[in-house]
Order: structure tokens, then sequence, then C-alpha cells
């Protein structure tokens, strides 16, 4: 039985991140539902989606972008739909609330440190985001200021006070991003406090967070998601695998230990660092990972005769690309597991199988986004028998 309350939120008309806010959940569910269900139908049997009993306060990431009005109120909260306008928010329906007690409290703080508050339009400014991520399991908290420039004035004074007002902040660390873009973080870490990164558990394996890295947002949902990913592949133990788009490694590792072999690829070099990092200290020794585009990869694997039994994908929003998709036939692993947080894209990237040897088995929606319109699907995909 899911949830009949419906919480109000005074924020949805200008944030508008939330597009089934005030819709009780079991009507949002029945929509993801209806969604996958009108993809997917044509190519496979689609299974009933997978809610979470309590889907308030789910996200263990949240940024918060800081503002000062015209009349001097420092502000800090999310950009108004479509514009550059900040709506100041206290509390979010679907943020980590210990988050958003710490921005609530930097609010004030930069208030008596008289930080001053970037601005957009002229440049000048120190304070410009703030982004705390927070582990599920280990209660660890990181809280990443994103300035302007790498010099802030008394930091230490401010790391101190921060840390008085929230004994659970674990790291502390300085972004600097000093160039006029809506990146939210620039390149560059400072650690001001701690290690510089949070560790989560997830089915069982501690993880190495940076500020940089992918890592989902959602994970309660998560962790049901990966062992329904898992069981699809029906892993015996002899299996060469490959994790495509793997951030920092969660599915390969959580699959190693029913593997022979896992191979990670991702492009982004701080998630392969972290991904190294906790291959190692979870003492999992037959994984590896690879730093390149992940259908370059393939493609190099395919033309080097390699033979590869089952392979998860992951990819962005936009889907996979033809150089991937081509290289999976060219491969030929007996499985794909899909997981893809647009069901569009797979759609589209299905046909594209199905038309080369593959047959899409089955497709299971997991709600990873309560409250936003954004479904999650894993989806089967097996090699038809010549
Ligand atoms: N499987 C991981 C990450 C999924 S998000 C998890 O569940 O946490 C998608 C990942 O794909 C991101 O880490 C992104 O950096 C990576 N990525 C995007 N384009 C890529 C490409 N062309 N090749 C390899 N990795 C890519």
């Amino acid at each position: 039985m899911y949830t009949q309350e419906v919480k109000e939120c005074s924020y949805s008309k200008k944030c508008g991140g939330c597009q089934y806010i005030g819709m009780p959940y079991k009507e949002q569910l029945k929509k993801k539902q209806k969604k996958v269900n009108k993809l997917l139908d044509k190519h496979c049997e689609v299974k009933t989606i997978l809610g979470m009993d309590n889907p308030y306060y789910y996200r263990n990431k949240v940024h918060a972008v800081f503002a000062r009005t015209k009349k001097g109120q420092i502000i800090s909260g999310t950009y108004e739909a479509g514009s550059h306008r900040v709506v100041n928010i206290d509390s979010c329906l679907i943020e980590n609330q210990v988050a958003d007690a710490i921005i609530r409290d930097i609010r004030e703080l930069v208030k008596s440190f008289k930080i001053q508050i970037y601005n957009e339009d002229t440049g000048y400014g120190l304070l410009r985001h703030v982004l705390i991520r927070t582990g599920y399991v280990t209660g660890q908290v990181m809280v990443v200021l994103v300035l302007a420039s790498p010099i802030m004035p008394s930091k230490n004074n401010f790391v101190k006070a921060l840390r008085k007002l929230h004994p659970e902040i674990t790291t502390v660390v300085l972004n600097v991003n000093d160039r006029h873009t809506n990146m939210v973080l620039g390149e560059r870490d400072i650690v001001l406090y701690g290690k510089g990164y949070i560790e989560d558990i997830l089915c069982g394996i501690k993880y190495r967070i940076s500020p940089q890295s992918f890592y989902q947002i959602n994970p309660v949902q998560t962790e049901r998601l990966y062992k329904k990913a898992i069981s699809l592949a029906g892993l015996t133990g002899k299996e060469r695998v490959i994790d495509a788009y793997c951030g920092i490694g969660t599915i390969g590792m959580t699959a190693a230990s029913s593997a022979a072999e896992v191979i990670g690829v991702e492009l982004n070099k701080n998630a392969v660092r972290d991904a190294v990092n906790n291959a190692k200290s979870a003492g999992i020794n037959n994984i590896r990972f690879v730093c390149q585009d992940a259908g370059e990869y393939m493609v190099k694997l395919a033309n080097q005769g390699e033979k590869v039994d089952v392979v998860f994908m992951d990819p962005p929003r936009a889907g996979s690309d033809e150089k991937f998709l081509s290289s999976i036939v060219k491969l030929s692993p007996n499985k794909v597991v899909y997981v893809s947080c647009n069901p569009e894209t797979l759609e589209r990237d299905i046909r594209y199988l199905e038309k080369n040897g593959y047959a899409a088995e089955s497709a299971w929606p997991v709600d990873m986004f309560p409250f936003s319109e954004h479904v999650e699907t894993v989806c089967l995909l097996s090699r038809k028998a010549q």
C-alpha cells in the first residue's frame, strides 16, 4: 500500500522542479507506468512499477544557488523555471532534511562572516553555490562551497562555526568555479576539512564519492534497481561482463561476486579514480576500469576479436549512440541489461538492437524520482538464436 498523504509545497509554482507535486503518489506511479507501457509494450512485457514506501526527502544530493536580492537579502535555493531568478527555499519535500538545515544555516553564517555573494551579471562576489552530499547508510555529510575564487577570508573560522552547528558534517570542500558558466562545479577542489569525499554503502559495498562524481541520488531505489538488473543478467560466476557508463563502478562491483571478470568503462576521470579506489578498498580483484568513451572502447574490443557474455549499460538521458550499439552487435554478448533514465531513448536503442539480432525480454520500471515525471527502467535484451 503506497502512502496516501499528499504534502503541500509552497514553492512549486515558481520552482517547477516537481511536475507531479500535489498528486497522490499512487497516481504518479500510474502515470509513469502508462508512459513506459506506451513506449515499450510493443517490444516486451512491462512489469509493475516499483514505487517507494516513503517517497519524500529522498534526494541525497542537494544543490542551492546563492543570490542577493535588490534589497540586500541573501537567499538560496533553485532557479525559477526557465529563468535566472532564484527562488528562496527553506525546505524542499524531496531533499534530504539535514542538507536543507545546513543550507539554511550557511545562509545565516554568510551574513555574519560578511562573505560576498557572487553576482552573475557583474561577475563580482565570492559565494556561488552550496552542494551537499549525504551518505544514506553511513550518515556522512559533505559540504561543497563553490566560490568564484580560491581565496576565502576567515575560512577556518567559517568551517569551525558551521561544524559547531552541524557536527554531522564530515568534510568541507572549497570548489573553485571562476568561469561564467551554468555548470555548478569548477575543476579545482581544495579540502578545508576532513577527507574531501564521503562514503556510502550500496548493496553491501562501500563507495567513495567525490564532489564531482556521479552517484545515484535515490539510494533506497538504487539498491532495488541494481538488484533487479543483476538478477536479470542471470550470472553464474563464469561470465565476462562489461559495465558501460559505469560512474564510480557501482553496478559492476555489485555484479563482480557473481562473475568471472568485470570491465567498467567511464568517460569521467574523477569517477574512474573513485571506481579504482572503491574496488581496491572493497577487495574486489576481478574488476578493472577503463577511462574512455564507452563506444570507442567497445569498438576496440570488438576489433580485437574479444568475447563478452553480458553488457550492463546505463547511459545518460540522451541514450547510447550508434558506435556503442553497433559494437554490441559485433561483440554479441548473450545478454544486454539496459538501465535507462529515459524511456524514449531506451525505446529508440531497443529498436536498433531488435533489428540487429536481439530481443527485448522484459522491462521493469523503477520510481527513482518521485514527484518528477522521470522514470527509470531496466530492460533485459537477449541475443536471438541464429
Ligand atoms: N552506472 C552508474 C552511472 C550512470 S550515469 C551508476 O549507476 O551510478 C551515466 C554515466 O555515464 C556518467 O558517469 C557519465 O560520466 C558517463 N558517460 C557519459 N557519456 C559517456 C561515454 N560516451 N562513455 C562513457 N561514459 C560516459
